[in-house]
């Protein structure tokens, strides 16, 4: 194990003044002598989140000319939040962050909390997220854990499956000190640039001296892979609803996978029901519409974190009944033309290209 305590100083000292001389420019990071902007800081660590830096980066400047300041974000329809995180995943990220700027411009007069425990607090914050806005926006001493530090951290230690616990209060003994904010990204930047997962570059590490698993030869093996499980699979029934030239989108309810994105309305098939039957379901449900269905349209697969989802639409024509938001929280019949106009996650997306595209559906 590291001995922070007596070589900790020189650690930080290394990786600051390699920081220095390294750092990507990247959009949402500020210059040397700039104040950082919390508003900024918070909505860059929340869309890296499970993303890379390369997709981020147009998603991030795109949201800043449309929500400059938290106070734009905070009044804006949560329609339109959605719409503009479309296509980056894990929409609870927009949903959680959309409310917690709403709490901050309501209780904190559009400032963002620099006491940890207050911003911790705000919706969808965690530990990472917390340490990250708060040393980077604020200059507090507060640590953070990422994937990528969790490798260098392993690596350290020599460690083929450190603990939480230990990796956090690695990154607490290490933090205290000149620019923490500084600090925290010099060991996200070294794990990203060259504490990389396969063929690290340690001639070029500045902290190679201290690291056990170089020491050993044992980099490339810390830490120990993990086998990632198979995903369940959902074999889901989407009906694409068409009512004189217009498309039948719902929106889900909050709180749900996708909660707040639009979309087809859908339902997992039960054991041996039909793609129709399920669809139809799926309409009656949610919608209260009776439909009959009709020709298959396609297929597509999406694969999420935690499931692997199959998409079987089928087209169905309304028999019956007036809609009324019954399983979702909206609905809307949408012409060709309007589709663009409502968030809608990449599988969503494609189902509706299938359906556009095919004459089966004319304008
Ligand atoms: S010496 Fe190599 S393995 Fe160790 S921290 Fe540096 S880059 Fe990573």
């Amino acid at each position: 194990m590291i001995k922070i305590a007596a070589v900790g100083g020189e650690i930080r000292a290394a990786l600051l003044a390699w920081y220095d001389a390294h750092r990507r420019d990247l959009p949402w990071r500020a210059a040397a002598a700039e104040t950082p902007d919390p508003y900024r800081v918070w909505l860059s660590e929340v869309m890296l989140q499970q993303t890379r830096v390369e997709t981020v980066r147009p998603y991030y400047e795109r949201w800043l000319e449309r929500f400059p300041t938290l106070e734009s974000l905070a009044e804006a329809p949560r329609d339109e939040v959605m719409k503009a995180w479309e296509g980056l995943g894990y929409y609870s990220r927009a949903r959680n962050f959309h409310r917690a700027v709403r709490e901050v411009a309501e209780s904190y007069g559009g400032t963002v909390p620099s006491e940890p425990e207050a911003f911790r607090a705000l919706p969808g914050v965690g530990r990472y997220t917390a340490g990250a806005v708060m040393s980077i926006a604020y200059g507090r001493e507060a640590p953070l854990v990422d994937g990528n530090v969790r490798r260098v951290f392993a690596r350290w230690m020599d460690a083929p499956d450190p603990r939480d616990a230990e990796l956090w209060s690695l990154a607490g003994a290490l933090v205290p000190g000149p620019r923490p904010g500084d600090l925290n990204q010099a060991l996200m930047e070294l794990g990203a640039t060259v504490c990389t997962p396969r063929s690290p570059r340690c001639g070029a590490c500045p902290v190679a001296q201290w690291c056990a698993a170089r020491a050993a030869g044992t980099q490339e093996q810390r830490p120990a892979r993990r086998v990632a499980k198979p995903l369940p699979h959902e074999d889901t029934a989407v009906a694409v609803v068409r009512h004189a030239s217009r498309l039948l989108l719902v929106r889900r309810r909050p709180g749900v996978r996708l909660g707040g994105m639009w979309g087809f309305p859908g339902a997992v098939r039960r054991p041996d029901e039909a793609v129709g039957a399920a669809a139809a379901r799926a309409v009656h449900e949610g919608v209260g519409l009776d439909v009959q269905t009709m020709d298959p349209l396609g297929v597509v697969e999406h694969t999420f974190t935690h499931v692997r989802v199959t998409y079987r639409a089928i087209w169905c024509e309304v028999q019956g009944g007036e809609p009324a938001a019954l399983g979702y929280d909206a609905w809307v019949w949408a012409a060709r033309d309007e589709l663009d106009r409502y968030a809608l996650p990449s599988a969503q997306k494609k189902l509706a290209a299938l359906a556009t595209e095919t004459s089966l559906f004319s304008p």
